[in-house]
């Protein structure tokens, strides 16, 4: 049998998708998926799925974070590979659309310049005529109420005539097979939505309703992050697809439609400096290797993945390089009780022998939960009695 170059490359990326899966499902699952996928892509039945990408109240963190995703790699993208195996797509970013401008193609008779309508891409996608469609969000959405007579953030236009971003928006989701806040502004707000919020900025899942279902019947798709790693947006969005291809379930998500297999742990649970927290020894400046709670650590109520998937192939832990956890995945980023960032925790006020009994008693569930006082008492009570 012939294997035609688009088809290869149709299947290579896809089983680089399965097999980035593989991480969270059992070998024999990941095989049968890769079986059913390479047979429906030979037998050439699969749609191609669109990608539209669009920016509000960002500063454009998150796309430069996917520039970095290596597991898988937006490379394929930028190589023209999704695009030209049909599967996939990219019919709108502001700053990687192919399909921006004006494309010279080479030919025998000459140069052919062909233009390309971006806004005539972001209309079609308002309107339901780009479909499937995956809608991707960067950036909050303001309050356009607040205002006053001009408007925050635009997307697209009508007749020459800015749409405002939570209209565009509004009208594009309900066409969307899934919705995705790609980075903590578009999830919750984020930096824009720092009190006091002069512009009433807030994220897509409040724009469109924690009850809003997309095509595919799935809420909002939150993945937080200042910025989201790479990887995070490349794992989402590989699950996404086959889940929009009803190959694999909805991903499970936590009660900020964050998906769990990403947001499960806080950073404490895994973070390297976890042993110095046990052990009861703080950094009390920068330099020093120790846990940084009492300079301001969030790591304890924050949920991030960075801990398991660094920001750049396995490289690049906030905590393990010498800096806080400011808790940037966090809904309340970057206000109380994140911020001051540089000010610790209020530390719980319960007594050493109580926070002890109860550690004791439900030990591996909650082993690092004996308090930060509970630790810190107990060494210095040890170091009292070795001075005696
Ligand atoms: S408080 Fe911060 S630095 Fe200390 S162990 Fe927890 S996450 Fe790591
Ligand atoms: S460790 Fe904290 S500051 Fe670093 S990415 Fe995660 S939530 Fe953000």
């Amino acid at each position: 049998m012939k294997l035609k170059r688009r088809i290869f490359l149709k299947t290579a990326l896809v089983m680089a998708s399965i097999l980035t899966l593989s991480k969270i499902l059992p070998n024999d699952k990941v095989l049968e998926l890769a079986a059913e996928e390479a047979k429906k892509m030979l037998q050439g039945e699969e749609e191609p799925i669109h990608i539209v990408w669009v920016h509000s109240q960002s500063c454009s963190g998150d796309s430069v974070a996917l520039l970095n995703a290596t597991d898988p790699s937006i490379l394929d993208v930028l190589l023209g590979q999704f695009k030209n195996i049909g599967e996939v797509t990219l019919d709108f970013h502001q700053t990687l659309s192919p399909q921006w401008g004006v494309d010279v193609v080479r030919g025998e008779k000459g140069d052919i310049a062909k233009e390309w309508d971006a806004v005539e891409i972001l209309e079609k996608a308002k309107s339901g005529e780009i479909s499937p469609m995956l809608l991707v969000l960067e950036g909050a959405f303001p309050d356009e109420s607040k205002a006053g007579e001009g408007y925050w953030s635009s997307i697209g236009s009508l007749n020459g005539e800015p749409i405002k971003a939570t209209e565009w928006l509004t009208e594009a989701a309900q066409y969307a097979e899934a919705v995705v806040a790609v980075g903590t502004c578009a999830a919750f707000g984020g930096i824009p939505a720092g009190a006091p919020n002069p512009t009433g900025a807030r994220g897509v899942y409040d724009v469109l309703g924690r009850d809003f279902r997309s095509k595919a019947g799935l809420p909002v798709i939150n993945i937080p992050g200042c910025p989201a790693a790479g990887d995070w947006q490349t794992k989402t969005f590989a699950h996404l697809l086959l889940t929009v291809k009803n190959l694999l379930p909805a991903p499970e998500l936590d009660e900020y439609f964050r998906p769990v297999f990403l947001y499960r742990n806080t950073v404490h649970e895994r973070c390297g400096r976890g042993i110095w927290y046990s052990s009861g020894k703080f950094s009390s400046e920068y330099s020093q290797p120790y846990c940084m709670y009492e300079l301001g650590c969030k790591g304890p109520i924050v949920h991030c993945p960075i801990t398991a998937i660094p920001f750049i192939e396995g490289v690049g832990i906030c905590t393990e390089y010498g800096s806080v956890c400011i808790g940037c995945t966090d809904p309340r980023f970057p206000d109380s009780p994140l911020s001051p960032f540089l000010k610790a925790l209020p530390a719980p006020t319960m007594p050493i022998d109580l926070a002890a009994g109860i550690a004791a008693a439900i030990g591996a569930v909650l082993g690092a939960s004996i308090t930060y006082k509970a630790r810190k008492a107990k060494k210095e009570s040890k170091v009292e009695e070795v001075s005696e």
